[in-house]
């Protein structure tokens, strides 16, 4: 019986992602059991990606001219596409470059007149693509990338919720669930300010900073479980939420007012993970729809 083939192609990353994959060590084993990785950058004989091929992981977001040809080519040939990762389903990190991209151009090479022209400073490209299956995290973890994997290797519908963060959270909310409360906590303290941290209690009502309520579950709390808020990976819990906007609306409504003017980095805090896909109705042109699909 012919196997499944299987590619990976990463554009603007930090190989992250691949590392989850690799990191599901025995269930690594067994993906290469049951598919043939035709086209990899783990592959040292960099064979190209083929015409055809069922399913295509990407990694990484869009952030050149080239990355961009190298997303509609990765499109056409898979019957499946998989945006593997934060930086592909949402945009991620990388997506607020454009913000710093001058001042960070100048800061390393200054006027000089043989200042290279640096390709990844460019406009950031269209996003230019729908996937079918989007297995979000920075990094996912490896439990979550290869669950989502067998899942559809296996024919079987992908089990993650797009409730918020908070739901699947074991900490003991309170003051977030009681309408009737003025505020969830006082003032914003960063985890380093606290002396002591109620391993039990919900963060943002011990006055961190969560982007929990506006974060998509599916990770398994990994952070909220070890004391550490969430920083918003997991990207919008719905596709029609603004996570960064959704920020600043719930965190309004459970903080005084003057709490939230701790948020000095507003974009790094609230649109860490998703500013380009918070963007993306303004940018897609019209040859992109030819080649996106319903
Ligand atoms: S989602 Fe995170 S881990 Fe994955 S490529 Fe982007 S920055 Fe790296
Ligand atoms: S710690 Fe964060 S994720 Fe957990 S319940 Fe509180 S706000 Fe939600
Ligand atoms: S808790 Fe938040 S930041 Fe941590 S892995 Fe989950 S979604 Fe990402």
């Amino acid at each position: 019986m012919t196997r499944p083939t299987l590619a990976i192609v990463t554009l603007g990353g930090c190989d992250g992602c691949l590392m989850s994959i690799v990191d599901g060590h025995e269930a690594l084993v067994e993906l290469l059991s049951v598919v043939d990785i035709v086209s990899s950058p783990l592959d040292a004989s960099h064979r190209p990606l083929p015409e055809s091929v069922d399913i295509v992981l990407i990694e990484g977001a869009v952030t050149t001219e080239e990355d961009r040809a190298h997303l509609l080519e990765a499109r056409t040939a898979a019957k499946t596409l998989v945006a593997l990762g934060s930086c592909a389903t949402y945009g991620g990190v990388g997506g607020m470059r454009n913000l710093v991209a001058d001042d960070a151009e100048a800061a390393v090479y200054g006027a000089s007149a043989s200042r290279p022209q640096i390709a990844s400073f460019v406009e950031a490209p269209a996003l230019v693509v729908d996937v079918d299956v989007e297995i979000p995290g920075c990094s996912p973890s490896p439990e979550r990338t290869h669950a989502a994997l067998q899942a559809l290797l296996g024919g079987t519908e992908l089990a993650e919720g797009r409730r918020n963060l908070c739901h699947e959270c074991a900490r003991e909310k309170v003051d977030l669930l009681d309408h009737s409360a003025e505020f969830v906590s006082d003032a914003v303290v960063a985890l380093m300010e606290l002396e002591e941290i109620d391993a039990k209690r919900c963060l943002l009502e011990q006055g961190l900073l969560c982007m929990g309520p506006m974060t998509r579950e599916g990770c398994g709390a990994a952070c909220t479980s070890v004391n550490v808020p969430c920083r918003g990976c997991g990207g919008p819990s719905r596709r029609d939420f603004e996570q960064g906007a959704k920020a600043v609306d719930a965190l309004a409504s459970v903080l005084p007012a003057g709490a939230l003017m701790h948020m000095e980095d507003l974009t790094g805090t609230a649109y860490r993970y998703a500013l380009p896909s918070s963007l993306f109705p303004a940018m897609t042109t019209a040859d992109d729809e030819e080649v996106r699909r319903d």
